[in-house]
């Protein structure tokens, strides 16, 4: 029997959106509940902690991070963003929900480095990988896999991080806060056209961004193919001392806000085409975040292949 540490907290339950909003508290409830039953793993889940400030400075500016804060309100919900994409919310509840699940990161980082571990998951929301170094966006707030690697970085003198982002919407943020920055290569396979409508193949940061776009309606095969060939080639290249992951499941068949048509056994085949990666370059490391992924079925299915993929390869 194998060991997997979960990373969550019930103050990412917390998080509201209103009604009939996709980001929902079943989510990640639906995940946790699901990866307790996966066969010849022991699910060890363990609290996230509040993330320290000056960590999440290493990506955001402190000016937006107090506005950010500062927005939130003592009851029912504020957007932050305006027309036509005002669907990313603050609530009472937000600031230790956005704190635990940057937080995160940040012990897996610890733990991982002490060689205790070499993959973690982290079953969070608000996921991240929109949030910009100033701008929220997407149903993100802080970008968890960002600061992640900052940690890393600053903490642990580690150089070359890789981030691997299979969430059918392209990771903006990810892209904007590592565009100039050739010890982060940030790879993205996404639907285009899509939100938030970036991540065309020409924007190539310092030759670290790598950009896969697929049209909606692809299947299986194809996806794979490409992402072989655009994204894990490159990563493969880059040779990370460490793999992150934006780990989304919307890029399943059954997801209402994209249309591309992956099964669950398909993210199975995805990651452990990573971890091969991670174990030839990267000592095994990775550190998995969950990014989107809207219907509940799906999203159940294909986070237990991920996780097995995660810790049986
Ligand atoms: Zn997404």
């Amino acid at each position: 029997m194998k060991n997997l540490i979960i990373y969550s907290h019930k103050d990412c339950l917390l998080k509201d959106n209103g009604p009939n909003h996709p980001e929902r508290k079943e989510r990640l409830q639906t995940i946790i509940e699901s990866s307790k039953n996966i066969e010849n793993i022991k699910i060890d889940f363990q609290d996230s902690p509040i993330a320290d400030l000056k960590y999440i400075k290493l990506v955001h500016q402190a000016d937006y991070i107090e506005k950010i804060f500062s927005k939130i309100p003592s009851e029912g919900l504020i957007s932050v963003e305006k027309e036509p994409y005002a669907d990313t919310f603050l609530c009472s509840n937000s600031k230790n929900a956005i704190l635990r699940s940057c937080g995160s990161g940040l012990i897996a980082s610890d733990k991982i480095i002490a060689n205790k571990e070499n993959r973690i998951f982290c079953a969070v929301r608000p996921p991240g990988h929109h949030a910009e170094t100033k701008k929220a966006l997407g149903f993100c707030f802080v970008n968890n896999v960002a600061v992640t690697a900052r940690y890393l970085q600053a903490k642990y003198q580690i150089n070359k991080i890789a981030i691997i982002d299979f969430d059918v919407h392209h990771g903006n943020g990810t892209q904007e806060i590592f565009y100039n920055d050739e010890t982060i290569a940030y790879g993205s396979i996404h639907q285009s056209p899509l939100f938030p409508g970036t991540g065309f193949e020409d924007e190539r940061g310092v030759g670290n961004i790598f950009n896969a776009s697929i049209k909606p309606g692809t299947k299986s095969d194809e996806y794979i193919e490409i992402f072989e060939h655009k994204i894990l080639s490159k990563i493969d290249n880059f040779k990370p001392e460490i793999i992150l992951l934006s780990a989304g499941f919307d890029a399943h068949i059954r997801d209402p806000l994209s249309q591309i048509n992956l099964e669950a056994e398909d993210f199975k085949i995805i990651t452990k085409k990573i971890v091969q990666i991670a174990n030839i370059h990267s000592e095994g490391r990775i550190i998995s975040f969950l990014e989107g992924g809207y219907d509940l079925l799906a999203l159940s299915l294909s986070i237990n292949e991920h996780l097995k993929a995660l810790v049986l390869n």
